[in-house]
C-alpha cells in the first residue's frame, strides 16, 4: 500500500497538533476498500486484504506517514470549548493527488490522543458503516464531502450503552481544518499561529488567492461562498447534518463529521433527528442561519489579520458576511428551479418562482409527503394533467392542494422552451431515486452488528452509487419506511 505523501501540516508549529501513532487493534478485518477513490488519489493498492486491514486499522504505518492529532476548539451547541481536538482521529498525512490537489488521509476510531478527555478514542462499527454509506452517497449526489477510503472491524469491543463491535473508518478530505481550528488559536490570542494557519489553508485549499491583495478577507469570502453553496445542496436533498458545531464545519466547504445526520423521509421544516439536539438548534430549516452563525465565529478569529485598525477589520468582516444570505438564496433558488424543471428564467420574476417552490414545500409539509419521492415523481410528469399524476398525489394525505399546486406549476411550464422529454431528463439528474434512508442504514448496521453479515451494507452501498438511475430489482431501496420502520432519533454513537 503506497501513498504519495506530501505532508505540510506536520511542519507547522508543534502547537498545532500532537504527534501520535494509532493504537494497534487486536484483529483487524477489511470491510470495504474504495478502489475507485484510491485510483483517483494515486494510492497504489495491489496488496492483499490482510495488509490493507493492517494499514486502515492503524496497525501498520504506511511509508511516509507522519501521524498526528490536530488541535482545535469549537462552539458546541452555542457553548465555547477552547480545547477539543482529534480525540479519536489521527491524520496519517497529506497526499499530492494526480489532479494536483492535496488531500488529508484521516483514521477515525484509531485510539486515544492528548485530546481524548474521557473518551476511549474508539469508534463503534455502526457509526463507521453509517459514515461510509452516507458520505459516499453524498459524493454521488454531487454534494461536496469528505470521502470514505476504507472501513475495518477491529476485533475489539467498545463500551457504549452496551458493548458494541469496534471499527475504524479512513476518510479523505480537502482539509480537516475546521472553523474550530481558527478558534483554538484566537482563544489563545496567538496571532502568529492564526496567520500560519490561514496561509496554510490558502496554499492548500484556495491557491488562487495566494496573490490576492487582501488575502485574508478573500479567504473569508471564499469560505462563505463554499458554505453557502454547500448548505443549499443539503437543503435541496432534505439532508440534516445534525451537529453543525463550529468544530464540525470544514474550512474547505465539504460536509464533514457525519454523526447523527439523516435524510428526511416525510417533509417538515423543523425536522430534527439527533437525540442530543433537544432545542432544535440544528433543525433542517435552521441550517442556513447556523451556517452564518458559524461563519461569523470564523470572521471574529480573522479580525487581527484583516486590518490593523479594529473597526476597519470589523467593517471588512461584516461586509463579507453580509454576502452569505444572498449567495445562499441564489444557490438555493437555482437548485430548486432545476429540481422543478424551471430552466427558462428570462422574463420570469425569480420572486414568483421562489413563491411557487415555497408553495410546494408548504403543501408537502402540511401533508407529511415524502421529500425524495415527491421530487422523483414530479420529474416524471408531462406538461399536461395525466394519469401519471396519481403516484405523486398518493404521497399526500390530502391530495387536493397538491393538485392545485400542479396546475400552477403547469401554468409556469408554458414559459419553458424545452419540451417535456428534455425537461424530465434534466429533472431526473437532480432528483434522486435513492438516498441513504435512515431505515435502510439501520438495517445494514443491524445485519453487520447482530449477524456479522455485511451483505446488506454492500448492497445498499452499491445501489447508492447511482442515485438517479432506476435499478432493476432494487425497488425497495426507493421506498419510504413503513410506519414501524421509521427512525425517530439518530445518535452520535461516540
Ligand atoms: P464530535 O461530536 O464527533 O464532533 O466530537 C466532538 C469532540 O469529542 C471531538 O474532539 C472528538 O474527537 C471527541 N470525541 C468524540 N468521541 C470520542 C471518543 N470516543 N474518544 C475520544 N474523543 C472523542
Ligand atoms: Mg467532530
Amino acid at each position: 500500500m503506497q501513498f504519495p505523501f506530501d505532508n505540510r501540516y506536520a511542519s507547522l508549529d508543534e502547537t498545532f497538533f500532537e504527534r501520535i501513532r494509532p493504537t494497534p487493534v487486536r484483529k483487524p478485518e477489511l470491510i470495504a476498500f474504495n478502489d475507485a477513490l484510491a485510483g483517483e488519489l494515486g494510492i497504489s493498492a495491489s496488496d492483499a486484504a490482510a495488509s490493507a486491514a493492517a494499514v486502515f486499522s492503524g496497525n501498520t504505518l504506511p511509508e511516509g506517514a507522519e501521524p498526528l492529532a490536530m488541535a482545535y476548539a469549537g462552539h458546541q451547541f452555542g457553548h465555547f470549548n477552547p480545547q477539543l481536538g482529534d480525540g479519536r482521529a489521527i491524520l496519517l498525512g497529506e497526499i499530492a493527488g494526480p489532479d494536483g490537489a492535496r488531500y488529508d488521509i484521516h483514521l477515525k476510531g484509531s485510539g486515544r490522543t492528548r485530546f481524548s478527555r474521557n473518551g476511549d478514542g474508539r469508534a463503534a462499527l455502526g457509526p463507521v458503516l453509517r459514515e461510509y454509506l452516507v458520505s459516499e452517497a453524498m459524493h454521488r449526489l454531487g454534494v461536496p464531502t469528505t470521502r470514505a477510503l476504507a472501513a475495518v472491524t477491529t476485533g475489539e469491543p467498545v463500551a457504549r450503552e452496551r458493548l458494541l463491535p469496534g471499527g475504524v473508518i479512513t476518510r479523505v478530505a480537502a482539509s480537516f481544518v475546521r472553523v474550530g481550528t481558527f478558534q483554538y488559536f484566537a482563544a489563545r490570542e496567538d496571532e502568529a499561529a492564526l496567520r500560519q494557519l490561514a496561509d496554510y489553508v490558502i496554499d492548500k485549499c484556495y491557491p488562487q488567492l495566494d496573490e490576492h491583495n487582501h488575502r485574508y478577507a478573500a479567504l473569508l469570502a471564499a469560505v462563505v461562498e463554499r458554505q453557502a453553496v454547500l448548505i443549499a445542496h443539503w437543503m435541496q436533498l432534505g439532508f440534516i447534518h445534525g451537529v453543525m458545531n463550529t468544530d464540525n464545519m470544514s474550512i474547505a466547504g465539504e460536509t464533514i463529521d457525519y454523526g447523527p445526520c439523516a435524510f428526511m423521509d416525510a417533509y417538515r421544516h423543523d425536522q430534527v433527528f439527533s437525540s442530543i439536539d433537544r432545542q432544535g438548534r440544528y433543525a433542517y430549516s435552521n441550517q442556513p442561519a447556523m451556517g452564518l452563525w458559524n461563519l461569523t465565529r470564523l470572521a471574529e478569529t480573522l479580525l487581527p489579520l484583516l486590518d490593523d485598525h479594529p473597526q476597519t477589520a470589523v467593517n471588512i468582516a461584516q461586509e463579507v458576511l453580509e454576502g452569505f444570505v444572498a449567495r445562499y438564496e441564489s444557490a438555493w433558488l437555482a437548485g430548486m428551479r432545476e429540481k422543478c424543471g424551471l430552466t427558462a428564467c428570462d422574463g420570469v420574476e425569480s420572486s414568483e418562482d421562489k413563491a411557487l417552490i415555497e408553495g410546494l414545500l408548504e403543501v408537502m409539509a402540511e401533508n407529511r409527503a415524502d421529500f425524495t419521492l415527491t421530487f422523483y415523481h414530479l420529474s416524471r410528469l408531462p406538461g399536461q394533467p395525466s394519469e401519471q399524476d396519481e403516484p405523486l398525489l398518493v404521497l399526500f394525505q390530502n391530495p387536493g392542494p397538491m393538485a392545485t399546486w400542479l396546475q400552477q406549476w403547469r401554468a409556469r411550464l408554458t414559459q419553458e422552451t424545452q419540451d417535456d422529454a428534455a425537461r424530465q431528463t434534466g429533472m431526473q439528474t437532480v432528483n434522486p431515486v435513492y438516498i441513504p434512508r435512515n431505515h435502510q442504514i439501520e438495517a445494514a448496521i443491524r445485519a453487520a452488528e447482530d449477524r456479522d453479515d455485511f451483505s446488506v451494507f454492500h448492497e445498499l452501498h452499491a445501489v447508492l452509487q447511482q442515485p438517479c438511475v432506476q435499478q432493476e430489482g432494487k425497488e425497495q431501496y426507493a421506498l419510504a419506511p413503513e410506519p414501524e420502520e421509521v427512525v425517530e432519533y439518530t445518535f452520535c454513537g461516540t
